[in-house]
């Protein structure tokens, strides 16, 4: 096929639910390219999607081009990238040495970067990790694995004429229960069960760890905070190189966040014993949570207040990436070290 005409295959480098990942050679000039082959039509209709609409932003993983290959496989031309944030993460832990300051400052600045591109254009990652953000040979942080995404339809009047005009129609944001529907996806019999069966969003999305409150209480109309809850659970693990609730089922990811922030309640989140599971799922009453100062031992007022502004019951609470981008943390000493100079194994 065509793909086989202009790049070689070098090896596997990684391999995923729905995917395979090669390093492979683009004949026409050498240059090396990571080939993403995706088994799953919904998958790679969202990562194509989402790629497309994010290309202007340093950080978030180049497309260069991509085939389809009968109507259920999709190869994706990726830049490739060496390594990422989670193994800098456990390179750093297995030598003992926490990061140094201005280097986590510059990491955090970056995936602000990159989920600033995602969340002004109201593409909803879903699955923020540290294995989910790459770095380039550079130190070059770059946001991959749209797989899950999400494109949140803002059906308000200045927005009535973007770009994704034609491939989304808007239905009534304010019926509590649906958000968006792709007109794409909605004609096509193979889209999956969370459109067509609810008109709204399945709550099974993330990885465990990094899966926020309202999604293990099952929510459904869920915004860009639960990408803010990941946020604020990576830049903890940046800072403690542990990660902060490594849950064992969702039951214990769940009790593991209330041993620190306290029981979810109205006090906590006006309106959450609304969530379809708050009734089904109860916990005792703690009496003394952890707090997070303790689970950030040694780290700065300002470290914690970051991770506390983000790790929070109340999805309304959660500061935006805008707000964080602007936080004196990244103004103050030590200030966050160039791109160039970020120290990192390859
Ligand atoms: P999945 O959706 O299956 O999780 P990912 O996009 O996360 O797929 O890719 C799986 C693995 O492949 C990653 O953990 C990473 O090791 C590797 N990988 C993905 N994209 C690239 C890339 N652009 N360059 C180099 N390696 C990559």
């Amino acid at each position: 096929s065509e793909i086989i005409a202009k790049y070689q295959i070098m090896e596997r480098v990684g391999s995923g639910a729905y995917a395979d990942v090669y390093r492979a050679r683009r004949l026409s000039d050498g240059l090396t390219v990571a080939l993403k082959e995706i088994h799953d039509y919904q998958s790679a209709f969202r990562e194509i999607d989402a790629l497309q609409i994010l290309q202007a932003s340093p950080n978030v993983v180049v497309l260069h081009e991509y085939f389809w290959r009968d109507d259920e496989d999709a190869v994706l031309v990726l830049e490739f990238l060496p390594t990422d944030l989670a193994t800098v993460i456990s390179h750093a832990a297995k030598s003992d040495q926490p990061l140094p300051v201005p280097d986590i400052k510059r990491w955090i600045l970056q995936i602000l970067s990159a989920v600033d591109s995602c969340h002004r254009l109201n593409v909803l990652h879903r699955d923020l990790k540290p294995s989910n953000l790459l770095i380039s040979e550079n130190g070059t942080l770059k946001l991959a694995d749209f797989g899950q995404t999400r494109i949140l339809i803002d059906d308000s009047p200045e927005n009535a004429c973007d770009n994704h005009e034609e491939h989304y129609e808007n239905t009534d944001l304010h019926d509590g229960n649906a958000i968006c529907t792709t007109s794409d996806i909605d004609n096509d019999p193979l889209r999956d069960e969370e459109d067509k069966e609810l008109g709204c969003f399945t709550s099974c999305v993330g990885t465990r760890w990094f899966r926020a409150p309202e999604l293990l209480y099952g929510s459904r109309d869920y915004g860009l905070e639960i990408d803010l809850w990941s946020l604020g659970c990576i830049f903890a693990e940046l800072l403690t190189l542990r990660p902060l609730f490594p849950g064992t089922s969702d039951i214990d990811q769940l009790s593991r966040i209330i041993s620190v922030l306290g029981n979810l309640d109205e006090d906590a989140w006006p309106g959450c014993s609304k969530l379809p599971d708050y009734g089904i799922i109860s916990f005792s009453k703690v009496e003394n949570p952890v707090s997070l100062e303790v689970c950030l031992p040694n780290r700065s007022p300002d470290e914690v207040s970051l991770v506390k502004r983000l790790v929070c019951y109340d999805p309304a609470k959660r500061a935006s990436v805008m707000e964080l981008l602007t936080d004196k943390y990244f103004s103050e000493e030590p200030l966050p070290v160039p791109v160039s100079e970020l120290r990192f194994p390859l």
